[in-house]
């Protein structure tokens, strides 16, 4: 197991911007812009539309070297895989409420994370339609700029502009004091590690019949935000999937007897060794 990494890496180095199904390639562009001006380079496209492209380079201005690195991925999964801390940025109110923070906030909390050598994504979402809400349930948390109650959706390099400028101003001000996972024993899990325990998760409610078609619909959903708020680290993960594990053993085991009275083999370790 890797230890928590606090080494002297530059934090705007562990956050990246995220940016899902982008329909004009100017606003790539631009937000490409907006991110070295606040010294940012880490940008993932997720399934851009039309990347890359004239109007890309060309928004971009002298921001090119960060426009011609970017990560281009065909999933958001992918693009935050190996992130401990997943926002999610939001022009209005969604049907189940996830822990919001505003701007500041959240930038305080999500820099010093990334001073603690955690990396952190802040995922933006289409012109037209922002995150889907499956998008919005694979992030720990949500931003929302307070805007115009009435008009509150911004134009995206602009989104983008005002979490960075947030970003920035932590960067400046050095305070680190707010981390409350700084000293922790055990690297956070990623979001790839929460993601297989959710799978493991629903299989193994099926399994024990507690997910049947008359459940609650947003079952999964509050089960979702409840480990997405939890921050999990990776042993804790072993340890929930070790008892996932032991539990459809004996699950299967108990049908398989009832059904045909046949003998059983060893039951597989739970512990921390045994999850996968
Ligand atoms: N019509 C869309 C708005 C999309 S704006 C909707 O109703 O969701 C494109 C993206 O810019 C959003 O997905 C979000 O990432 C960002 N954005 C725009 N306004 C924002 C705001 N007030 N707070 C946080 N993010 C915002």
């Amino acid at each position: 197991m890797t230890t928590v990494d606090q080494s002297a890496v530059n934090p705007l180095d562990n956050i990246r911007i995220v940016l899902v199904n982008t329909s004009h390639p100017g606003n790539i562009g631009a937000v490409a812009r907006a991110m070295k001006n606040m010294c940012l380079s880490q940008l993932y496209l997720v399934e851009p539309r039309k990347y890359p492209h004239d109007e890309a380079t060309w928004r971009a201005a002298s921001a090119d070297d960060v426009l011609n690195s970017a990560v281009v991925c065909e999933t958001l999964d992918e693009a935050i895989a190996d992130c401990q801390l997943v926002i999610g940025t939001s022009a209005r109110e969604r049907t189940v409420p996830w822990p919001l923070l505003d701007p500041r906030h959240c930038m305080e909390r999500g820099y010093a994370e990334a001073a603690a050598g955690h990396k952190i994504a802040l995922v933006f979402g289409r012109e037209d339609r922002g995150l889907t809400n499956e998008e919005l349930q694979r992030c720990n948390l949500h931003v929302h700029i307070p805007a115009n109650p009435e008009y509150s959706s911004l134009n995206i390099a602009m989104a983008v502009q005002v979490l960075a400028y947030e970003v920035r101003m932590q960067h400046l001000s050095g305070e680190l004091n707010n981390n409350d996972m700084a000293d922790w024993d055990v690297p956070v899990a990623g979001a790839q590690d929460l993601e297989r325990y959710l799978v493991h998760l629903e299989e193994t409610l099926r399994d024990i019949n507690f997910l049947r078609p008359e459940a609650p619909k947003k079952l999964m959903t509050r089960l979702r935000r409840l480990y997405q708020r939890t921050r999990l680290d990776e042993m804790e993960v072993n340890i929930l999937r070790g008892i996932l594990t032991s539990t459809q053993y004996w699950v299967r085991k108990a049908k398989a007897d009832e059904s045909s009275e046949a003998g059983g083999t060893a039951a597989p370790n739970s512990g921390v060794d045994g999850a996968e």
